[in-house]
């Protein structure tokens, strides 16, 4: 309170007033005081002077001096005035308080020059016979029209120094006691007037700074009240829209940051103002560290820059993608805005920018499988059949009547034909796993009977090649899956085995019936993955060696229909490996109750 200016000006202000008025009126009155002192002082000396004018003609027209010297003796010690009696050439006949023998003549004395030419004269001056300042005042005397002399009054002007210091002192005592008095009732006063502003631009403070506390009580009187309860209200108002408004904000806060898509959003002067989580994990960006940064340091990517400056200078938003190197390898879409600026907020030139980003990288990934694949069956297709037409064409075009080479060519058309059938029923397959059709068949399969099945199946082509075709397991392995895939994953694996173990290897089906799992092993002995190799072999058309997989008959689609039918089967498939160390494909199947057999 006693800290505000609100308080300090006007006090200083009344302090001045009352201190310069005090002042002023005491110094007024001291000198009015003084005058009228000195007047009455004169006037005294006057009629004094006035009064002893015909005693004074009588005794010099006498020559009677003794008995006015008495006189005046008398009359001085009574009224407290010296009492001369001078002749017209300024020798002192008579004198109050001194010897007039001893006086020296007063002709040259200011009051009494005066007296005698105009017929009174007065002055203040020190007095040379009694030592001290003294005020005059002669009358001149005159006798049958002739003047005579002067007869003088005077008093010590010491009696007027003393009622004046006296006046003085009582004068100032009253004008500190009301300095005093005024500057008290002048605080006491202005701090009331001043205490409920001080309260209400606190009050107004706490509202411009949102720290809304409880309104005050406050009671209906003057204006200021009235002002604090208007106050009080907008408070009241403002509070419940600031809570509305956190509300809000942290709803949305949520919204943001549960969001998928990567939302940041800059100022005009293009510094990040807000970045939800997943834009961080795209740019590994750090909120604390990077906001209040300008993007295009944080983010260092002309396609963002250009973005947030097309996106300003359009009202439309604006779209486009940007493909991300570091930290991840990431495809993204992005849609920009600029933020409509309101007409408070703008004092910036550029209004700011939001930009939304969308990972597109699986959506890129697939569309680009998908163009591979399309251009792999293209391939695939292409080749046997190019084979089927070339032998057809020599055939018609004459090798039909070459005994030596006609059989051989129609032995590689039906070779080729199986090889494109063995290659659409693969394709077929493919297509029906992705499209998640015939892997609802589930049952409690007995691994161990198709596991022989397949063994029987593939003995003659392991004969071929002097394989020895094995299995550890005699016993009924129980797995929940479908008959028929399994027989496909068990085929295909066993095949692949066949085909990538040269003669005189070994070939073998192992099933382990684990506490918690049931574990499939094909093994060979035969050529083995490379390890760089074991990430990729169960993609579509993906060889290690194309031209061996297809001079063996190979598709490159067997791994992966064997994984897509692991996978519906809720199994898990891995490969051991290394080049030229053999190779074994484990397939990992949840364990199956007996009580679903
Ligand atoms: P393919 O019809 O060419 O055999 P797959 O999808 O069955 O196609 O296999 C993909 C590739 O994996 C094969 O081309 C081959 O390079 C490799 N491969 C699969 N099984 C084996 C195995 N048992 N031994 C060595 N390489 C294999």
């Amino acid at each position: 309170m006693w800290s505000t200016r609100l308080f300090w000006k006007p006090f200083t202000y009344f302090s001045l007033l009352i201190i310069l008025s005090s002042v002023i009126g005491g110094a007024t009155t001291i000198r009015w005081q003084q005058e009228q002192i000195i007047r009455q002082l004169e006037l005294r000396l006057r009629n004094t002077a006035i009064a002893l004018q015909s005693p004074a003609e009588e005794a010099l027209a006498h020559q009677d001096i003794e008995d006015f010297q008495s006189v005046i003796q008398t009359m001085a010690s009574q009224i407290n005035t010296r009492i001369t009696l001078v002749g017209k050439q300024g020798q002192v006949f008579a004198d109050s308080h001194k010897d007039p023998q001893q006086l020296d003549n007063h002709g040259d004395r200011p009051e009494l020059i005066t007296a005698l030419k105009t017929g009174n004269g007065s002055s203040k001056r020190f007095s040379d016979s009694l030592g001290i300042e003294m005020l005059y005042i002669a009358y001149r005397i005159e006798h049958q029209g002739t003047t005579v002399g002067c007869v003088r009054a005077a008093v010590n002007t010491q009696q007027i120094s003393d009622q004046v210091a006296d006046i003085q002192f009582k004068i100032a005592t009253l004008v500190l006691i009301i300095i005093v008095g005024g500057l008290s009732i002048a605080g006491i006063g202005i701090s009331k007037m001043t205490q409920p502003v001080v309260h209400l631009i606190e009050e107004a403070r706490e509202l411009t700074s949102g720290q809304i506390k409880k309104p005050r009580n406050l009671s209906k009187g003057n204006e200021f009240d009235e002002l604090g309860q208007t106050l009080n209200n907008l408070s009241k108002t403002l509070s419940k829209r600031m809570r509305q408004l956190e509300r809000n904000h942290n709803e949305l806060l949520v919204v943001l940051e549960g969001m998928k898509e990567g939302v940041i959003a800059v100022d005009g002067s293009d510094c990040i103002r807000f970045a939800n989580e997943a834009v961080c994990r795209m740019f590994s960006l750090d909120v604390k560290r990077d906001e209040g940064r300008p993007i295009w340091e944080v983010l260092r990517n002309q396609m963002i820059e250009t973005t947030v400056h097309k996106a300003r200078k359009s009202d439309e938003p604006f779209h486009g993608k940007i493909e991300l190197l570091t930290p991840h390898e990431l495809h993204l879409s992005l849609s920009a805005s600029a933020i409509p600026s309101s007409s408070h907020s703008s004092s910036s030139k550029n209004p700011g920018v939001i930009i939304v980003f969308h990972d597109i990288t699986e959506i890129h990934r697939l569309e680009n499988m998908r163009r591979d694949f399309v251009a792999n069956v293209s391939h695939e297709l292409k080749t046997p059949l190019a084979s089927i037409q070339a032998f057809a064409e020599t055939l018609i075009d004459g090798a039909i009547h070459d005994d030596d080479n006609n059989m051989l060519f129609l032995t590689r058309i039906v070779e080729q034909s199986d090889r494109l059938n063995l290659l659409i029923q693969d394709l077929l397959s493919i297509a029906r796993l992705e499209s998640g059709e015939n892997v609802t068949d589930f049952a409690s399969v007995d691994l161990t009977e198709i596991a022989q099945r397949c063994l029987n199946d593939h003995q003659s082509h392991a004969a071929k090649k002097n394989i020895t075709l094995v299995s550890n397991q005699i016993d009924s392995v129980w797995v929940f899956a479908e008959a028929d895939g399994l027989t496909q994953i068990l085929d295909n694996l066993v095949d692949n085995a066949l085909k990538y173990t040269p003669e005189d290897g070994t070939v073998s089906v192992n099933i382990q019936a684990e506490s918690r799992a049931v574990r499939l092993q094909v093994t060979d002995t035969g050529i083995g993955i490379p390890a760089d190799h074991q990430d990729r072999i169960f993609e579509r058309f993906y060889r290690v060696d194309k031209a061996r997989s297809r001079q063996l008959g190979g598709t490159g689609l067997g791994l992966a229909i064997v994984k897509h039918l692991v996978n519906a089967f809720g199994a898990e498939v891995d490969v051991i490996s290394a080049a030229d160390q053999g190779t074994t494909f484990q397939i990992t199947f949840p364990l199956v109750d007996d009580g679903d057999a």
